[in-house]
């Protein structure tokens, strides 16, 4: 369903100030297990799978698996399913890495990261989506200077479907207190100066006085990996 401007407009007036349940609640009254939680395995996506697991029993996410994630990010997945009782469904690109290099050649992340981030991440979430009612993301507008505008509740044209940010007025501090309160499982990289983390090829450490983001695609003038265009 696709709400108008003003639809939109209206929402966000009612959920910017609120707690991150309440826009939380109302989409799964409204749209049950067709509202999905994407799920990077970062400090935000794991805030958002806690509050869900309080808030349903059957809780749904997903990660997208690009055959090229950390070791340590699928093993805070290991460790979230364990704890909150939820199994994170696995997007998958049809297409095996040596495949993507026998057709497009070797490394592509290198020479057409735009071309690769579609192949592995955004036509498998597209196909993923295309059955659903609502996505969750864990965007927030303190982490860059591309996510200032980002409201609670977006539409969706790329994929056609409501898009959720119910954190999008917390700070990075907000999100880890909430983490350490509830002593839930991070990604051990965190404390190894990789603040935001993707595909292994795309990541890199940061400096204190840089974004959050500036580790992903540091060499690059690319910010965003195109599911959230
Ligand atoms: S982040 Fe890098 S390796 Fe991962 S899909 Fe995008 S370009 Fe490819």
């Amino acid at each position: 369903m696709k709400f108008s401007e003003d639809q939109l407009t209206a929402l966000n007036e009612k959920f910017l100030d609120q707690r991150p349940q309440a826009v939380l609640e109302w989409a799964l009254t409204r749209w049950q297990q067709q509202v999905v939680l994407a799920s990077s395995f970062g400090p935000q996506s794991i805030v958002i799978a806690h509050l869900l697991s309080e808030i349903t029993a059957q809780p749904r996410a997903f990660f997208i698996d690009t055959d090229l994630l950390f070791a340590e990010t699928l093993q805070v997945k290991q460790k979230l399913e364990a704890r909150l009782g939820l199994t994170y469904e696995r997007v998958h690109s049809h297409l095996p890495i040596p495949e993507q290099a026998k057709t497009f050649g070797p490394m592509l992340w290198y020479k057409n990261s735009d071309r690769c981030c579609y192949l592995r991440k955004v036509a498998p979430l597209r196909a993923y989506l295309a059955d659903k009612k609502a996505w969750i993301t864990g965007r927030r507008r303190e982490q860059s200077h591309t996510r200032q505008q980002l409201q609670c509740v977006e539409w969706d044209f790329g994929n056609g479907l409501v898009k959720l940010n119910p954190l999008v007025m917390w700070t990075k501090a907000q999100v880890w207190r909430y983490l350490f309160e509830h002593n839930l499982p991070y990604n051990t990289l965190h404390d190894q100066g990789y603040p935001s983390i993707g595909c292994m090829t795309c990541t890199a450490p940061v400096q204190a006085n840089q974004s959050e983001r500036a580790g992903r695609w540091a060499t690059a003038e690319k910010t965003e990996c195109g599911i959230h265009v």
